[in-house]
């Protein structure tokens, strides 16, 4: 199937149900209407000349135009390109060009960001073009930039515009693409987080993304009775394939509480909309729980959410089951290459298994752990996380030196995750292996000393990183935020560990920070802190 006719089957099967709720734009379609409006943008775009298989980048954060832009895109079999709310001049000079956008759908000015000025100062012909006829030397493929919003801008059409094309000649076109789209043909570029580096642009097909939101949804048993707020950024898979396509494959309302994370929204949308399910980054979860609503708000309506995307400590966890009410929670595991989701915890796995692994394969999928020669490893053993299936990409868009790199001739991905398998098939993330500190020999995964700091009473976060050392080759850097209003030292946390851990896991380090470098997904940038750290200690 394609996600057009996803969309158009539960346009017709729930047509008069809620499909998209945005309370701070006043936001409330059905699924009827949310097509109509998807089928007029998709229309527009095609009579501006664009043909099914160009590229069309979406820069805007979370709002109903960007799912409209998801749709509409889709339907005309135009492939999307995310690119993130966090970029400025230099990366989106690169994304844009990287993958040849020919038209930019964006928002122009919000509170995060003044995204027209930056667009601006990479292509001032801007301001003397007539729209579509942009020729900009940073930018020589881009032709059309669409805003949000009704004003109007020079060179620029807003979306009133290209909805104003779509005439009945346009609607024909339309229809007939419809049918002649293929289930494997490339519909989305995502960039990777840029959690290890820079981000690499993962080329997605129909096949890859729906089925992947679909299985999603069948691990937290979404209905169409169900309310999905989704706080996480749409420009990242968590939202547009976890949340958005999980929700058109089977007819639950898409919620979104805010433009960019806020707890206070995300706490004050859950009670008003009430909402069955959340998802959320570990830190999204750890400040709701922390905020000062969160004792007041009523939560009684959810049943289930995904917490995915990084390390998922075991008390984070264990809190939003029992003081979110979230009885049905889960951890997923996955990659944007994957779709993103490889191994999902289901709503009857032994609550114990569910918030201490990321649970087991899709259903579809392989897994297997490797060592370092790419040989499968026995249960329990630490290894490579490898997967195949619906879920690989087709490849880096237009890098298919990396695209080999990463998917083996045999069409297993190589995840840079190291892992382990139980005998029942559930799977430990337990880092990744450019994360792995060797100390001395001995090989040492941050995440376990992360959770076990945790545990400790005046730890809000904490991260390890390993930093060069004379005598161990490298030692371990805990950096540490504390709790609002405590204090704390490092001869405390040593001693903490005294009996507790083996003495090589123990950090010779202690750094204390007032918070963590993250990206817009909310994940914190090792590589950044590693490199802070060896500045400072190495
Ligand atoms: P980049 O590839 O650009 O460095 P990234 O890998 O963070 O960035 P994503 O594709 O957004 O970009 O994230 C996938 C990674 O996130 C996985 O490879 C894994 O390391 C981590 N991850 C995702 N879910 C989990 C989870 N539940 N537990 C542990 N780690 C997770
Ligand atoms: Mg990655």
């Amino acid at each position: 199937d394609t996600i057009g006719a996803a969309l158009d089957a539960t346009a017709r099967e729930h047509a008069n149900r809620e499909a998209l709720v945005i309370p701070s734009e006043g936001v409330r379609w059905t699924w009827a209407e949310l097509r109509e409006r998807a089928d007029e943008l998709a229309a527009g775009l095609l009579a501006m000349g664009l043909q099914p298989g160009d590229r069309v980048g979406i820069w805007a954060p979370n709002c109903s135009a960007w799912t409209l832009t998801q749709f509409a895109t889709a339907r005309a079999g135009l492939i999307l390109v995310n690119i993130n709310p966090a970029y400025r001049a230099s990366e989106l000079a690169y994304a844009l060009h990287k993958v040849a956008c020919c038209a930019l759908v964006l928002a122009p000015a919000l509170k995060t960001s003044d995204y027209l000025a930056i667009l601006r100062g990479v292509a001032p012909e801007l301001d003397h073009c007539e729209p579509g006829q942009l020729q900009a030397v940073a930018l020589p493929e881009l032709r059309w930039v669409v805003r949000l919003g009704e004003e109007r801008t020079p060179g620029m059409l807003n979306f009133a515009d290209v909805s104003a094309r779509a005439t009945p000649a346009a609607r024909e076109r339309l229809a007939a693409i419809g049918p002649r789209l293929k289930a494997r043909d490339p519909i989305n570029i995502q960039f990777t987080s840029g959690t290890t580096g820079h981000p690499k642009g993962a080329t997605l097909t129909h096949r890859n993304i729906l089925n992947n939101g679909f299985f999603v949804g069948e691990a937290i048993r979404l209905t169409p009775a169900d309310r999905l707020c989704i706080p996480v950024p749409l420009y990242h898979c968590f939202g547009m394939v976890m949340g958005n396509l999980a929700c058109v494959t089977h007819g639950s309302t898409m919620v979104y509480p805010s433009e960019a994370f806020d707890s206070a929204a995300v706490l004050r949308t859950v009670q008003a909309e009430r909402c069955t399910a959340l998802y959320g980054v570990p830190t999204m979860f750890i400040a709701a729980l922390d905020h000062p609503d969160f004792a007041s708000t009523d939560l009684r309506t959810l049943r289930t959410g995904i917490m995915a995307g990084s390390p998922c400590p075991i008390e984070v966890m264990k809190r939003v089951q029992s003081q979110m009410n979230m009885g049905e929670v889960t951890i997923a595991y996955g990659m944007t290459e994957t779709s993103p989701v490889s191994t999902q915890s289901a709503v009857d796995d032994p609550l114990e298994r569910r918030v201490s692994t990321v649970g087991r394969v899709q259903p579809h999928l392989e897994i297997k752990i490797v060592d370092a020669d790419g040989r499968t490893v026995p249960r329990g053993t630490v290894g490579e996380f490898c997967t195949r299936g619906y879920s690989v990409m087709q490849g880096y868009w237009g890098d298919a030196e990396k695209t080999a790199e990463a998917i083996d001739a045999e069409g297993w991905m190589h995840t840079g995750d190291l892992a382990t398998m139980d005998d029942e098939g559930f799977v430990n993330i337990v880092g990744r292996l450019k994360d792995m500190v060797i100390r001395g020999g001995e090989n040492v995964y941050p995440r376990e000393v992360e959770e076990f700091y945790y545990r400790h009473p005046k730890v809000q976060d904490v991260q390890v990183v390993g930093v060069p050392d004379a005598k161990y080759g490298e030692v371990l850097c805990a950096c540490i935020v504390v709790k609002p209003g405590l204090r704390c030292t490092a001869d405390e946390l040593r001693a903490f560990a005294q009996g507790q851990i083996a003495h090589y896991k123990v950090p010779a380090y202690f750094e204390f920070v007032e918070a963590l470098p993250m990206t817009i997904t909310g994940k914190i940038q090792k590589f950044v802190l590693r490199e802070q750290m060896t500045k400072k200690l190495g």
